[in-house]
């Protein structure tokens, strides 16, 4: 297995890693209520999915 021949500087670790960034997670308008949710899966909103209601609705703070 091939090794580094060289230690890597604290200076390129931390340019490297400055860019890494948490990034907003994808929504998609939910075609029953219009709220923003997660592809794939349940409205959080309303709890439908593919036209069908699943669940009873997450009521949260966050939601309009
Ligand atoms: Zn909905």
């Amino acid at each position: 297995m091939a090794l580094p021949k060289y230690k890597t500087s604290r200076a390129n670790t931390h340019s490297r890693r400055a860019n890494w960034k948490a990034s907003a997670a994808q929504t998609v308008t939910c075609p029953n209520c219009g709220a923003p949710a997660l592809p794939h899966m349940a409205c959080p909103s309303c709890g439908s999915f593919r036209g069908r209601i699943y669940r009873e609705a997450i009521h949260s703070t966050h939601a309009k």
